[in-house]
């Protein structure tokens, strides 16, 4: 095969595409971009993300991402600390937070039941979650995972295994992805969508 690219353009094209969402020509754009920036402008990229990996972890209680532990939700002692908000995953969270609609805390489960691809309750955080509702503070869990067939079915899965706890539980009003590129009007349906949630 001929040699298409110089082999450092070819090794960042090769990192582009590992991302997610990322084909080899959105890759060859972003390879070419970094090519027309500056180097202290390059060296600012690298280190933005060498320090977010280095920095960011999940909270030991929500499991949202997060540079200080407990995160600023859960170390918040101003917030609802009687209602928990359930989200797939830590974006979920971002967008439900900018509809400042919301002032409980979240529980992050790092995804949603899928048995054809191999995801379990036991691969998400829901011992975590159970182990947070035991000490009886919590009177109410809000479901806010996607409306899709798979979201629909951990929403399930939750509701009989914790509605014999005694505590409510409640879905968010379904028929929006939550999490996804949101403009301000997206804000509005959503904080819409929880306030028109629904008893499980
Ligand atoms: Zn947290």
């Amino acid at each position: 095969m001929a040699r298409e690219y110089a082999k450092s353009l070819d090794r960042l094209i090769n990192e582009f595409q590992k991302m997610p969402g990322i084909g080899p020509k959105s890759a060859q754009r972003l390879a070419f971009y970094i090519m027309s920036i500056t180097l202290p402008e390059a060296a600012e990229l690298s280190d933005a993300i060498k320090e977010a990996r280095e920095k960011l972890k999940p909270c030991s209680v929500c499991f949202n991402i997060t540079d200080i532990d407990p995160c600023f939700v859960c170390g918040d002692k101003m917030r609802d600390q009687s209602v928990i908000c359930v989200v797939s995953e830590p974006k979920d969270m971002i967008a439900i937070e900018k509809t400042r609609e919301f002032k409980g805390l979240y529980h992050v489960l790092g995804g949603v039941l899928s048995p054809l691809n191999g995801v379990g309750p036991e691969t998400l955080r829901i011992k975590e979650l159970l182990n947070r509702l035991r000490d009886g503070q919590i009177k109410e869990l809000i479901i806010g995972t996607n409306p899709t067939t798979e979201g629909e079915a951990t929403a399930m899965y939750l509701t009989k295994l914790i509605k014999p706890l005694g505590i409510k539980i409640t879905r968010i009003a379904s028929g929006l992805p939550i999490g996804s590129d949101m403009d301000y009007a997206d804000e509005m349906t959503l904080a819409r969508a929880f306030e028109g949630r629904r008893e499980l």
